[in-house]
C-alpha cells in the first residue's frame, strides 16, 4: 500500500492536500504535527481513504515540541474519532495502553535519523510487546548495503511492520517495498512535500517504477554507479519490462563501495545489473565469468545473474560502432575503413570504441586530458595519441567526444573549437544529456554530420535488456521513451 502523508501546515491547505492524496494513495497520514492548531474531527470527516494519525515529537524527528501530554492527548482524541491507525513512538506507547482502541490499529515506531543499527531483530521483538498491531522501524542508510538490514529485518518477522531506509542510499528500500515485504511505503504528494529524508513522490512512484504493478515475487534488476539520481535507464527498463510483459522492475543503486556491495546484495535476488561511472572496470574483480570482449576492452557495462554466478559482458562497444556505421551510410560512405578518427578521452567509453574502430580498420587517434592515459590506451588499441594542446581536427573524417566536456549542467561547453570544424566530417558526441551538445550545434552549424549519445545509449540498453530477458526490445520504444524523458516532448 503506498500513503501520502499530508505536511501542510494550516487547515485549509491540509484539508485540500488530504482530497488530492486521497484520490491516489491507500492511505493518508495525517501529520498533526505539521499543522498550526489541528481540528482533528473536521481531518478525520469525509476522509475517502484510511487514516493514520501522526503526531510525531521533535525527538523523533517531528515538529509537535509542546508538552508530552498535550501530544499523546490528539492521539487518544484520535481513538475515540475511529482513526483507522494511530502511529504511537515506542517510547511513549504506555501512555495509552488503558485506551480501549476496536477501532483504530495502533502502530509502535522507531526512528533513528543517524545509522540503520545490526540489532533490527532486537528492537522489532521489543516494539512488538504489548498494544502493538503493526511495527515502525525506520532508520537512516549511510550506505546501500544497509538496505539489506531491512530487507532481512523483513524476511524474518511473523507481524506485519513498516520498515525502510531514510536517505538517499535509502530510497531502493522504499521503492522495492513490497519485494523487501514491508506493509507500506511513503511517498510525498508532490516535490518539496516530503515528511522524510529521501522521500520521492508518488509521482516518481508510479511513473519511473510503476509500483503499481509490484508484487513480492517480481524479479529485480538496477543500475550500479554514482551518481545515479539523473540516470533514464530506471525509465527506460521500467517501461520496457511493462510493455513487454516482464514482471520486473529496475532501480537505481548508488555505490561508493563497489566490493561491499557485491558481497552485500549477493542476500538480496538481483537478476542483472547496468554498470556505469566510476565501477565499470573496477567490478571486473568481483565477478564470476566475464565475456570475452568485456575482458578485452577491461570494462563490463552489463551483469547477468545466473543461478548467482555474475557474469560481466559490455554492450558499450557494439552500440557505438553501430551508431558511427549507421551515421556514415546515411552520409554516403559504407565502411569504418581507413576512416581519419579523432578520439576524444581515454576513459571507458573512448575504450570500446578505440577496440571496435581498430577492428574496422579505421585510423584513430587518441587525445586526453591526461596524456599518459592516452598513450597508453593507444599502445594497448595499436594507434596513434596526442597531447591534448595539439588537437588539429582540420584533417580529420570523423571527431568523437568520450569525454563528459559540454554534458549537463555545463552545456555551453564543447571539447573542439568551432574553427576546426569542417562540412565533409561527422561529428559523434557520446553524451546524451543534452540530447544536442554544444559540439553537435557548433557541427551541426559547419554542415557536419551529427549524430548524439542518444543513439549509441539506445543500442547498448537494447543490448543490455536482450542479454538479462532473451528478447530484443523495440528501438523505438526507448528512443521515444528517452527522448520525452531528457526533453520534455514527444
Ligand atoms: P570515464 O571512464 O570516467 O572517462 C572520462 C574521460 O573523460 C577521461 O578520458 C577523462 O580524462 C576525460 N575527462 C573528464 N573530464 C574532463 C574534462 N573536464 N576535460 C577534459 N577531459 C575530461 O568516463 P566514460 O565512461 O568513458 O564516459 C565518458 C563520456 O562518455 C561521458 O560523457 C558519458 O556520458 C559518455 N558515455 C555515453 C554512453 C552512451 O551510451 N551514450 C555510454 C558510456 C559513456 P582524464 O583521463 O584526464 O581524467
Amino acid at each position: 500500500m503506498i500513503c501520502i502523508p499530508i505536511t501542510a501546515t494550516n487547515m485549509e491547505d491540509a484539508l485540500k492536500d488530504r482530497d488530492a492524496a486521497s484520490k491516489i494513495a491507500d492511505i493518508v497520514e495525517l501529520r498533526l504535527d505539521y499543522i498550526k492548531d489541528p481540528n482533528l474531527e473536521r481531518l478525520l470527516k469525509g476522509c475517502t481513504k484510511p487514516v493514520i494519525v501522526t503526531n510525531r515529537p521533535v525527538r523523533e524527528g517531528g515538529r509537535f515540541g509542546g508538552r508530552e501530554k498535550d501530544r499523546v492527548s490528539f492521539l487518544k482524541l484520535a481513538i475515540e474519532l475511529h482513526a483507522d491507525y494511530i502511529d504511537i513512538e515506542h517510547d511513549s506507547r504506555d501512555m495509552i495502553h488503558n485506551v480501549p482502541a476496536d477501532k483504530t490499529q495502533i502502530i509502535v515506531s522507531c526512528h533513528n535519523f543517524s545509522e540503520t543499527p545490526d540489532n533490527l531483530y532486537e528492537i522489532y521483538q521489543r516494539l512488538r510487546q504489548g498494544n502493538a498491531d503493526i511495527v515502525k522501524i525506520i532508520t537512516y542508510a549511510k550506505d546501500i548495503t544497509d538496505n539489506i538490514k531491512v530487507y532481512q529485518l523483513l524476511q524474518q518477522v511473523t507481524s506485519p511492520v513498516i520498515s525502510f531506509c531514510m536517505g538517499e542510499n535509502g530510497i531502493i528500500s522504499r521503492i522495492l517495498y513490497k519485494k523487501f515485504g514491508s506493509y507500506l511505503t511513503f511517498a510525498s504528494l508532490q516535490a518539496g512535500k516530503e515528511s522524510a529524508p529521501g522521500q520521492i513522490s508518488v509521482h516518481e512512484l508510479f511513473n519511473t517504477y510503476q509500483v503499481q504493478r509490484q508484487d513480492s515475487g517480481m524479479s529485480v534488476y538496477g543500475l550500479i554507479g554514482n551518481p545515479v539520481s539523473h540516470s533514464i535507464s530506471p525509465v527506460i527498463h521500467n517501461t520496457l519490462f511493462q510493455e513487454m510483459g516482464f514482471n520486473s522492475i529496475y532501480v537505481p543503486f548508488r555505490v561508493e563501495r563497489i566490493d561491499d556491495f557485491i558481497r552485500e546484495f549477493k542476500r538480496l535476488p538481483v537478476e542483472g545489473y547496468s554498470v556505469t561511472i566510476p565501477h565499470k572496470e573496477s567490478v571486473l574483480h568481483y565477478l564470476d565469468e566475464i565475456d570475452p570482449m568485456a575482458k578485452k576492452l577491461g570494462a563490463v557495462n552489463t551483469i547477468v545473474n545466473r543461478n548467482g554466478r555474475l557474469l560481466g559482458f559490455n554492450t558499450d562497444c557494439e552500440a557505438a560502432l553501430k551508431t558511427l556505421e549507421r551515421v556514415n551510410q546515411v552520409s554516403g560512405m559504407n565502411s569504418l575503413s581507413g576512416k581519419k578518427i579523432i578520439l576524444l578521452g581515454a576513459g571507458g567509453a573512448a575504450r570500446s570504441i578505440a577496440f571496435g574502430l581498430k577492428e574496422r580498420g579505421a585510423h584513430i587517434t587518441i587525445f586526453n586530458r591526461n596524456y599518459e592515459r592516452a598513450r597508453l590506451l593507444a599502445d594497448e588499441v595499436g594507434c596513434s595519441s596526442r597531447e591534448m594542446h595539439d588537437l588539429s581536427a582540420t584533417g580529420a573524417d570523423i571527431i568523437i567526444n568520450a569525454t563528459p566536456v559540454g554534458m549537463f549542467p555545463a552545456v555551453d561547453e564543447s571539447p573542439v573549437d568551432k574553427s576546426m570544424l569542417r562540412p565533409h566530417m561527422i561529428v559523434f558526441d557520446t553524451i546524451y544529456n543534452p540530447v544536442e551538445t554544444k559540439l553537435l550545434r557548433d557541427a551541426r552549424d559547419c554542415g557536419c554530420k551529427t549524430v548524439g549519445g542518444l543513439m549509441m545509449f539506445i543500442h547498448q540498453a537494447a543490448a543490455q535488456y536482450k542479454l538479462w530477458t532473451g528478447h530484443m526490445p523495440s528501438l523505438e520504444l526507448i528512443e521515444k521513451t528517452a527522448y520525452r524523458r531528457l526533453t520534455g516532448r514527444e
